[in-house]
């Protein structure tokens, strides 16, 4: 069975731009919204993304929405597909970010396809 699992050297999810997460909007109170566009850079990235490593600069106290097994119980598919929804939502970031040939995206696959 296929099962989710975050890998090094991505940060696909991290972009952080509202207007391409529909998805998101009625996950989030007005405190999250706040919050994320505090964190959001111009260019549309988490500031506490460190671009170098594509590491969390703030990990251990990350907010609650960027916690995946966390949030990820606020979604209905993720509740009826469980793993498999999570696998198909970082595809799509990786894919809009890096590309659906890009390393990050092979080495996602290797890693819960195996
Ligand atoms: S898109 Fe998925 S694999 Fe990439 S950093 Fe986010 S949770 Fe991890
Ligand atoms: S706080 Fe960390 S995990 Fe959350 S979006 Fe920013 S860099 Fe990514």
């Amino acid at each position: 069975m296929k099962s989710w699992s975050c890998i090094e050297n991505c940060g696909a999810c991290c972009k952080l731009d509202l207007s391409e997460r529909d998805n998101l909007a009625n996950k989030l109170s007005n405190e999250d919204i706040a919050l994320i566009k505090s964190m959001t850079s111009k260019d549309g990235w988490c500031k506490y993304l460190d671009k170098n490593n594509k590491k969390c600069m703030i990990y251990k106290s990350r907010p609650h929405f960027c916690r995946v097994n966390e949030f990820s119980v606020e979604f209905n598919d993720y509740l009826k597909n469980g793993d498999k929804f999570l696998i198909s939502c970082c595809k799509q970031h990786i894919s809009s970010i890096y590309g659906k040939k890009s390393e990050q995206m092979i080495m996602f696959k290797m890693t819960t396809e195996k």
